[in-house]
């Protein structure tokens, strides 16, 4: 009996780890089939300042509605499309859709908003990713400064030293940079400090608990007050109820972005609610 139960539990095993890998596999067949312009849509989340609301920015999350599919979540074709590769060529649209959207926000206000733009391990590691942005800040008519380039914590950690020059050049170039999911990972103040961070965006994971649980409380303020010292700014992620921004607030975390006061929407029901009509 014994043995016949843990055979079944391998069963078990190998057959949703058989199911994973055929998604992962038709995944990736629908992904380098994709019809970017037909089946990719941008999402404009905004992004607040705190203290009195104002908007500060957006970030700019890629949808995929698929014709037979329905809508694929990012949380689950990105992954595959950055060990496919196929993140190349996505994040190419990504970039053109994200720089002409700002040159419509720019045409509706002259508030100085910024857009952020996830990038990928890999994209970070692409040898013309500067010329790239580049190219397309002139092509859009979009000065740099306009861009906030998301790298997740883990991400940044997995690069090691390489991409300090990759940073440098890009700070010099006028992009801001912000560390994604903050405070899950391991990384370490001078760490933080060699990169010449502009922003830390704390994670969803944490900002979940600050209203009632003492370690995320603990954690968060430690990094608030990290992040002063530093002259960076906090964002939290990911807030969705009062009594999380009450928290928040006083620890003097400076922005927010969450349910609470958005969801990413597209362009026009963006255009519509935050900017000036
Ligand atoms: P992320 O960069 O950390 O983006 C924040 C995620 O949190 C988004 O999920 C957003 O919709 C969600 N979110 C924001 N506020 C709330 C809230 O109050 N409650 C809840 N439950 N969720 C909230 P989304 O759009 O599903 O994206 C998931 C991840 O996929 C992103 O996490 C990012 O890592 C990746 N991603 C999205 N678009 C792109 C892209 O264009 N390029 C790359 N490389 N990655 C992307
Ligand atoms: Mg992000
Ligand atoms: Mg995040
Ligand atoms: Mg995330």
């Amino acid at each position: 009996a014994k043995y016949s139960h843990q055979d079944s539990a391998a069963l078990r095993f190998n057959s949703t780890l058989r199911e994973k890998i055929e998604r992962k596999h038709s995944l990736e067949i629908l992904l380098r089939n994709a019809n970017y312009s037909k089946e990719f849509q941008l999402y404009f989340q905004p992004q607040f300042r705190i203290s009195d609301h104002a908007l500060v920015g957006m970030e700019a999350l890629l949808r995929w509605f698929h014709p037979g599919q329905g809508m694929i979540s990012p949380g689950e074709f990105i992954p595959v499309a950055e060990e496919t590769g196929v993140i190349l060529p996505i994040t190419d649209w990504v970039f053109d859709q994200a720089y002409f959207t700002i040159a419509q926000v720019r045409q509706a206000t002259s508030m100085p908003l910024q857009m952020g733009i996830n990038l990928s391990p890999k994209i970070i590691e692409t040898a013309d990713l500067l010329i790239s942005l580049k190219q397309k800040g002139v092509r859009h008519r979009v000065p740099s400064d306009w861009i906030d380039l998301e790298v997740t914590e883990n991400s940044a950690m997995s690069l090691h030293s390489t991409i300090e020059g990759t940073f440098d050049q890009l700070k010099q170039s006028g992009f801001t940079i912000s560390i994604d999911d903050f405070g899950t990972g391991y990384s370490s103040l001078s760490y933080i400090r060699r990169f010449g961070i502009d922003r830390l965006k704390i994670a969803k994971e944490l900002v979940d608990n600050v209203a009632h649980d003492r370690n995320s409380q603990l954690i968060i303020q430690a990094i608030i007050m990290m992040a002063k010292g530093m002259n960076l700014r906090t964002i939290a992620e990911g807030v969705e109820h009062q009594d999380q921004l009450d928290v928040l607030k006083e620890m003097g975390c400076d922005e927010m972005q969450g349910y609470l006061w958005g969801r990413p929407v597209p362009f026009e029901t963006f255009k519509q609610q935050y900017l000036p009509q």
